[in-house]
């Protein structure tokens, strides 16, 4: 069964490209083809900024997951074209896909403000130009991934070890960074020679979909890239309880990444985690207030707040406590909330009606716990746009470290402000944390913010700085915030296996 969506209600601005991809039945990407779901159920797709529908996807299930997972294998065997193809041509196949995306970087940027909620502009400058990004530094790796020759003790003994792929890789995402997310699993998997069945977040799967697709425009063989959108729940599980698949790498909630690794577990599946977190901005008051507020408010209010290195546990050194969190306070009560499509929006909305509860939700109880709300607060009725789902960007004070608002995960525009005395006391209060994502240091002392940075148990560190990526900068977390880590030569390991090939010289 197949059901186009019937009330479509789009920006008439849209591309008829993106038009025509909205307008294209819900289909998974498996073995090469668009298919639909053995289930032939679909899932509503969103438009955050307005409530209304703007697509369906197939809703994938286990017969799905299965077909996806079979093509993945079929693709891996040692005489496929995949595994055949030299590493510069696997590599050819990597940079033509990146000029693709450059090329279509358009459309993919209407698909991130459509079903992502995304501002334009920040799609256009960070979401694509990281994304082609990352698949020109993948691309570049195959031909450069070597083994070693090893000097063993034992004579006439020969020992070399070769880096081979891994195998089939179910790769799952969620929805704060549709296509980046999927593009920093997918690129080095690739490289690695590995074969693919990404899951996109039921929410977001537009961008991954059609990425899918310019991936065999690209010269990708058949079923080395294989899109199965659909629930967590669903199609996640199946992947990851799937015999087939040799690793799962996974981006999301720490509940749902503990769970995978539990399920994983008993087959010994390579599994990889990004997290969540609750970041530790730290201001001294040695810095600018202006620029450490305007800082602050960056770090948390970018993306709307949801992104997993969110500088949402804001510190300020005694002196300027009043200075810094009073500037921010202004800055938060004058950012325009507003869709990704008006040019003048400077926050967008949360991704659904229950992320928007949720963290409603966490105003509430900050409130009752006895916290002062210094900006925000609220959501954002906008007469225009009545169905969207915005929340006014929030600065909560009064809190102490035992405030639920301060240790859990919120993932929307909410900041909580503390002040603190002296370095010692803040690498104490920045560790006490379930999460070890990012963390941030704002001084001119750059003696002490490096002091700090060892001190600081977190996989990223800013200094004087915040939230900036790189394909080749690693990038995860410590504690619950995960292990392995996305981007630069560590991701690429851990996508390969180590064999080592012993040979008598003696024969
Ligand atoms: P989520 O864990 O609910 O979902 C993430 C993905 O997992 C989705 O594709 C979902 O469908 C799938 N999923 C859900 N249940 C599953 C199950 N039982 N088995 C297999 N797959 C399942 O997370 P979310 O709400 O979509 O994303 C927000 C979270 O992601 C936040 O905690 C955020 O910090 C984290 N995140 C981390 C990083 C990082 O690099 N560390 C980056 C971005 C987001």
């Amino acid at each position: 069964m197949t059901t186009v969506p019937t009330h479509i209600t789009i920006d008439p601005d849209i591309s008829e490209a993106t038009k025509r991809f909205l307008a294209q039945p819900p289909r998974l990407l498996i073995d090469g083809e668009l298919v639909e779901a053995h289930s032939g159920r679909t899932i509503d797709i969103v438009d955050p900024g307005t409530g209304a529908l703007i697509a369906r996807s197939a809703a994938a299930d286990e017969v799905d997951a299965d077909r996806a997972v079979q093509a993945a294998r079929r693709a891996f065997a040692p005489d496929a074209p995949w595994r055949r193809m030299s590493a510069l041509d696997r590599g050819r196949i990597i940079l033509r896909l990146a000029r693709l995306l450059e090329e279509r970087a358009d459309e993919f940027v209407e698909l991130e403000v459509l079903d992502g909620g995304k501002l334009k502009a920040a799609a256009a400058t960070v979401d694509l130009p990281l994304a082609i990004n990352h698949f020109e530094y993948f691309g570049g790796w195959p031909s450069k991934i070597e083994g070693n020759t090893i000097p063993v003790s034992i004579t006439d003994a020969m020992v070399r070890t070769e880096r081979v792929p891994v195998g089939v890789v179910a790769q799952i995402v969620p929805w704060n960074y549709p296509l980046l997310m999927g593009v920093w699993k997918i690129a080095p998997a690739l490289a690695a020679g590995c074969t693919i069945v990404m899951k996109p977040a039921e929410n977001t799967p537009l961008s991954l979909l059609r990425l899918g697709q310019l991936a065999l425009e690209a010269g990708m063989p058949k079923g080395v890239l294989n899109i199965l959108t659909g629930y967590g729940a669903e199609a996640g599980e199946a992947l990851v309880d799937h015999p087939d698949v040799d690793k799962v790498a996974f981006t999301g909630s720490t509940a749902v990444g503990t769970r995978i690794a539990q399920r994983a577990a008993p087959m010994v599946k390579r599994v990889t985690l990004e997290l969540g977190g609750k970041s530790p901005n730290i201001i001294f008051d040695d810095s600018p207030v202006e620029e450490a507020a305007a800082a602050a408010a960056s770090a948390i209010f970018f993306n709307a707040g949801q992104a997993c290195a969110a500088g949402s546990r804001l510190y300020v050194q005694k002196r300027s406590y009043d200075d810094v969190v009073g500037r921010l306070a202004d800055i938060a009560g004058s950012m325009a909330v507003g869709h990704g499509f008006d040019p003048s929006a400077q926050i967008g909305p949360v991704i659904s009606a229950r992320q928007h509860e949720r963290v409603l939700g966490y105003i509430d109880g900050a409130q009752e716990q006895g916290a002062t709300i210094a900006a925000g607060g609220s959501a954002f009725p906008d007469a225009a746009i009545p169905g969207g789902y915005y929340i006014r960007p929030t600065v909560l004070t009064d809190v102490n470290d035992t405030f639920t608002a301060v240790r859990e995960e919120i993932f929307g525009p909410v900041v909580v402000a503390q002040p603190f005395d002296d370095i010692d006391e803040i690498a104490r209060r920045a560790n006490d944390s379930p999460y070890g994502l990012a963390a941030g240091i704002w001084t001119r002392d750059i003696t002490k913010a490096n002091r700090l940075a060892g001190l600081l148990q977190a996989g990223t560190v800013y200094i004087n700085m915040y939230g900036a990526t790189d394909a080749a900068a690693p990038f995860g977390g410590f504690k619950m915030s995960g292990y392995g880590r996305d981007m630069g030569h560590a991701n690429l390991e851990s996508y390969l296996e180590t064999r080592t090939v012993w040979t008598n010289l003696s024969h």
